[in-house]
């Protein structure tokens, strides 16, 4: 069934919804050009309502097509809400249209008034959407870091090779040089020898000096040939180096976002450079990673101060309230002693009243013995 697509216009086959992949694959490849232009309409139109879709919910919200009273508040742990865009931005956005481009953001809600809302409010930091969002930046900006590691060293290396040509051929000219240095000394040597000769009258051992000399100096010219000939070799790779390493040896590499610059480029390219939505994107998350690890730590000791204070309240809290159960304590414990040594006393006095009645019973009882005895002894006596 042929439909018009509610958003492009454009008519598609209905029909094709409902196919499978391999359908797709099988109509793609063995049915003829009009079938085929029907699937690429159909995955066109459905592309275009998807980024229609998108763009829609981007300018009117996600309740876009609630009625009015239908309307209800979202809540910020919403499937629908980007968190991240809650908590600072949506890495889909920042990278929107670059080289880096991550595509469409798959949860649909991205709500300034909602942001707002959000940063506003108590919930702010306590719902774990900070560290979900941390995370996927951290992991942006170590890609990125690893990216400038990346191009450093490969203009090291380019650098180095350029180097190490300049070396290898000033070394073998320094050789030659030596050589030649050496080779005058030895036809020095050689003429002194030969005057030295020519003075003593040798003159067959002072000719065959002058001859070793001559070949000498034969050899130094061609030492000065190859020297000659080397210079030009040398800079002649170097002028190559150069042509092939134009760039890379005035290249930089862009410590936020890893690009390659030139080396005292035209300020207005700087600024473009400088400008551009990559540089920024990176430049963002690198300061939003400073800033949250910062606010992060900030909280982390207000709460340890928090506890740090609390526990210290709640000691001396408990220290009062020991202190006032002691005071308490103490008290009863004093009002008990007094009434306990007024009882005490009055027992202490009773039981001295008692000790006296029995002592002076006991004395009596004594007395009362001994006059017995007496009397017992007076009868026995009688
Ligand atoms: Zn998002
Ligand atoms: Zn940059």
């Amino acid at each position: 069934m042929r439909v018009k697509c509610g958003v492009c216009g454009l008519a598609y086959v209905r029909k094709f919804r409902f196919f499978r992949a391999e359908k797709f694959r099988f109509l793609t490849k063995y049915s003829g050009f009009g079938a085929q232009l029907k699937v690429i309409l159909y995955l066109f139109c459905r592309k275009m309502t998807d980024y229609m879709a998108q763009m829609l919910n981007e300018l009117m919200g996600s309740q876009r097509d609630a009625m009015p009273g239908e309307r209800r508040e979202l809540r910020f742990d919403d499937p629908n809400v980007c968190t991240d865009f809650l908590v600072g931005f949506c890495t889909h956005d920042i990278f929107r249209n670059t080289k880096n481009d991550l595509g469409f953001c798959k949860y649909t809600t991205h709500d300034e008034n909602l942001k707002n809302s959000y940063q506003n409010s108590d919930k702010k930091g306590r719902m774990g959407f900070e560290n979900r969002f941390l995370e996927r930046i951290r992991r942006i900006h170590e890609d990125v870091r690893r990216k400038i590691q990346k191009h450093e060293d490969r203009l090291a290396v380019t650098q180095g090779e350029s180097k190490s040509a300049e070396e290898t051929f000033g070394m073998k000219i320094q050789e030659l040089e030596l050589r030649k240095e050496q080779l005058t000394k030895k036809v020095e040597d050689l003429m002194d020898e030969a005057a030295v000769e020519g003075e003593k009258g040798n003159v067959a051992a002072a000719q065959t000096a002058v001859e070793k000399a001559d070949k000498t100096k034969f050899e130094i010219e061609e030492l000065g040939f190859e020297a000659e000939k080397m210079r030009n070799e040398k800079e002649r790779a170097i002028s190559m180096e150069e042509n092939v390493t134009a760039g890379n040896r005035q290249m930089q590499v862009c410590q936020i976002c890893g690009c390659f610059m030139l080396q005292n480029d035209a300020p207005q390219r700087v600024d473009d450079h400088l400008t551009g939505k990559l540089h920024i994107a990176y430049q963002l998350i690198a300061d939003t990673i400073k800033g949250l690890e910062h606010e992060m730590e900030e909280k982390k000791k207000q709460r340890l101060d928090e506890r740090v204070s609390s526990r210290r309240y709640d000691r001396s809290r408990s220290r009062s309230k020991e202190r006032k159960e002691h005071k308490k304590d103490h008290k009863e414990r004093s009002e008990h002693r007094r009434g306990e040594g007024r009882d005490r006393g009055g027992e202490h006095r009773d039981r001295h009243r008692d000790r006296d009645h029995k002592d002076r019973e006991h004395h009596r009882g004594d007395r009362g013995d001994k006059h017995r005895s007496d009397r017992d002894r007076r009868v026995r006596i009688v």
